[in-house]
């Protein structure tokens, strides 16, 4: 390939890819298999225009990568993924937090609690497995797990050791709500943890949809329900949405005046099918005007960064 071709090339590329974002990704903080500094070079490299960090429970992924010098024009932007548990779904709900201005140490202290809850769950789901004939050591859990551990890190081992099939079939059949080797932790209520976001200066935006329902009039109400509680934002844009679920979410999001995000919920190689930026096949594609939405509506939080 000529030097003008590639040149050329490399323009086109950027000039298509640099219009994206992505506000929703994990590090070896949590469960994703990339460091923080990694996932913000990737970022770069892609040429993305805003990256949240997004790992559950913890800020250390973000407060990592918020440390490194050369982040080429690329927004960095605290986020942080919690589980919540709703009355109106069986499922944990999952809600995205992000910071223009980082939260202070009241909410820094929740989720440190938060972490704590895991840690106790951990040990009893560990018994669980041993009770039901597995051997899974702690020593085999710590070197398969990056900073924190949590059940994608069981279901992991439990496909090394062969007692199951897949991660899925580790969940089916054993992790997942109502199997035989799930323990409740810790989990905040939707609407408790949606107020401690929003008096923390959080934009408290309700994570992929579509794993609550398909139903657009459910979610509607579920979501209008929230906003009294301080919900600002949906996160329209995710690898597992399909166009119709997207078209749903941002009618619900213009109808109820809420700010709309998106992101691929990278994991790294833990999730090999979803790429950083533009998801499962490259099918995604989160416009950077909503990064600018974003600014614009939550402009005091900015103003007082
Ligand atoms: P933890 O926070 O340790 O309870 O693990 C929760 C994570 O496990 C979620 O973020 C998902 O990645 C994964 N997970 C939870 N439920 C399922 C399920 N039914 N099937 C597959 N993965 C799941
Ligand atoms: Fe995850
Ligand atoms: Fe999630
Ligand atoms: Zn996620």
């Amino acid at each position: 390939m000529t030097n003008a071709v590639s040149l050329l090339l490399s323009f086109f590329f950027k000039r298509t890819v640099s219009v994206v974002i992505d506000l929703h990704c994990h590090t070896d903080c949590s469960d994703g298999s990339d460091a923080p500094v990694d996932v913000v070079r990737l970022a770069t490299e892609l040429g993305l225009e805003a990256l949240a960090i997004t790992d559950h429970d913890t800020l250390d992924g973000y407060d990592m990568a918020r440390k490194q010098s050369d982040l080429a024009g690329c927004s960095l932007i605290c986020g942080v993924e919690l589980s919540t548990h709703s009355s109106r779904c069986s499922r944990s709900v999952h809600l995205l937090a992000y910071f223009f201005r980082e939260p202070g140490s009241e909410f820094r202290s929740w989720l440190q609690e938060l972490r704590e809850g895991r840690c106790e769950r951990n040990i009893l789901l560990q018994q669980r497995l041993q009770s039901l004939g597995m051997e899974i050591s702690w020593s085999e859990l710590e070197a398969i797990s990056g900073k924190q551990l949590g059940r994608p890190h069981f279901a992991r081992l439990m496909v090394k050791k062969g007692y199951a099939a897949s991660l899925q079939d580790a969940f089916d059949r054993y992790l997942a709500e109502g199997r035989p080797a799930y323990v409740e932790r810790n989990e905040p209520a939707l609407e408790e943890a949606v107020e401690r976001v929003a008096a923390a200066g959080g934009i408290a935006t309700l994570a992929h949809p579509a794993r609550i329902t398909r139903d657009p009039h459910t979610l509607r109400s579920l979501v209008a329900d929230l906003i009294p509680y301080g919900l600002n934002a949906i996160e329209c844009f995710h690898p597992e949405h399909s166009a119709e679920d997207t078209n749903h979410w941002l009618a619900i999001a213009s109808e109820l005046d809420l700010a709309v995000t998106g992101g691929s919920d990278y994991h790294g190689s833990y999730k090999p099918d979803i790429r950083l930026g533009t998801g499962r096949s490259g099918t995604l594609h989160v416009p950077s005007s909503l990064f600018l939405e974003l600014k614009r509506r939550f402009a005091e939080t900015v103003v007082n960064a």
